[in-house]
């Protein structure tokens, strides 16, 4: 059974310097029952737009969105279930607790709404602490907690009730890098303990590659791919998404008589075939820091312009034209500032030079 189901579900908002924004475009997806699915994108793309739909707190402009067999939301029947009642739970980005609330009171709020007895909502409130390591403050205010503790308040009120899918939307961006990894690893035990069906939003690449079963990446509203975090990063499908997971370089090049090359660099090209499929002579390579190598005779010449020492690798920055490339390497060939060099590219991804909608999209918003 498939648990969270959009249909061709779009929101449009009218706003007052850009006019029409379409928030979210024709989304359709299926999100099975167990998974952990991640959205992710840039600031401003539809992700918690899309999760207030699901989670009932925003109308649709159009579409469908079912759970499990049950339809929740649909626009053409103006068919919409109350949030309370979708069996859900939800953990935002913002501290969202109660201050004048103890540990205790917090977690135990939704289960009062729905006028539990009293022996149910300590038994339930309690296990909800243990499973969030909250256990033994109870009494305490969440003034006098940390931001992490917070928001594993937030987390055991959102499993508390037991739903079956929890909404996540970057419940872990206002904590520090160590506290966010020990913190993605708690969810995942949460989820493997209860089997929920998450829903995780994020912008950050890494928590949603360590999360996922699945994700999707997306732009201007739109879906870009869905696929596992490594069929993705091993295959993206667009330049977008290339840059959007891992560091990336992009090096527009041309080709004539046999020989690619940086635009308008002719007499240094590049030691690689020309690809197919560009009709128009021109395409974008994108490349990874490490799957670029250094060498001294031969290749894509330049020199260093920069080197940085990183601990576990050496970076090196190289302009090509009007691009500056970074270049990581974990062997030191004693490269340093101002030396020849050559560049060797080990793995290539071939995209597109033309702009597409999205980037017109991304531009006209831009300009207000
Ligand atoms: P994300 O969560 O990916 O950062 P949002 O879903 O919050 O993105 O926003 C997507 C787009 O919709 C943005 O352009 C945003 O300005 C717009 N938007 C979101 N909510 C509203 C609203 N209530 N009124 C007008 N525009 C909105
Ligand atoms: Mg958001």
């Amino acid at each position: 059974m498939s648990q969270v189901e959009l249909k061709s579900v779009t929101k449009r908002f009218k706003t007052k310097t850009l006019g029409l924004v379409t928030a979210v475009q024709n989304f359709n997806l299926t999100i099975r029952e167990g998974e952990c699915f991640s959205f992710l994108g840039p600031s401003g793309c539809g992700k918690t737009t899309t999760l207030r739909m699901i989670a009932g707190f925003e109308d649709l402009s159009d579409g469908e969105i079912w759970l499990g067999e049950t339809p929740v939301s649909v626009k053409a029947k103006n068919l919409y279930v109350l949030p309370e009642n979708r069996g859900l739970g939800m953990v935002f980005q913002a501290f969202a607790v109660w201050p004048h609330l103890s540990v205790f009171e917090n977690v135990a709020f939704p289960l009062q709404v729905r006028s539990e007895s009293r022996s149910e909502i300590e038994k339930k409130v309690k296990e909800a602490l243990r499973q969030t390591n909250l256990s033994g403050l109870e009494w305490v205010y969440p003034s006098d907690l940390s931001g992490g503790q917070q928001q594993r308040i937030a987390l055991a009120r959102a499993i508390v009730t037991s739903p079956r899918v929890l909404l996540l939307d970057e419940p872990l961006s206002n904590l520090d890098p160590k506290l966010r990894e020990i913190m993605r690893f708690e969810i995942k035990e949460l989820q493997r303990k209860y089997n929920f069906t998450i829903i995780y939003v994020t912008h950050d690449q890494a928590e949603a590659m360590a999360l996922s079963d699945r994700m999707l990446v997306m732009d201007m509203g739109v879906i870009m791919q869905v696929d596992t975090p490594q069929n993705m990063y091993n295959n993206p499908i667009n330049q977008f998404v290339f840059g959007f997971l891992g560091l990336s370089n992009f090096l527009t090049v041309e080709w004539a008589d046999g020989k690619v090359y940086p635009v308008g660099k002719k007499d240094n090209p590049l030691d690689c075939a020309i690809p197919a499929g560009f009709p128009e002579r021109r395409a974008v390579m994108a490349l990874r820091p490490n799957e670029i190598e250094l060498v001294t005779e031969g290749g894509l010449r330049t020199a260093i312009k920069q080197r940085i020492f990183l601990g576990d690798f050496i970076e090196y920055r190289v302009q090509v034209g009007e691009t500056e490339l970074r270049i990581q390497s974990i062997r030191d060939q004693g490269f340093r500032v101002g030396d020849n060099c050559g560049l060797k590219f080990s793995r290539i991804k071939w995209y597109s030079a033309k702009k597409d909608k999205s980037d017109e999209e991304r531009e006209r918003r831009k300009i207000i």
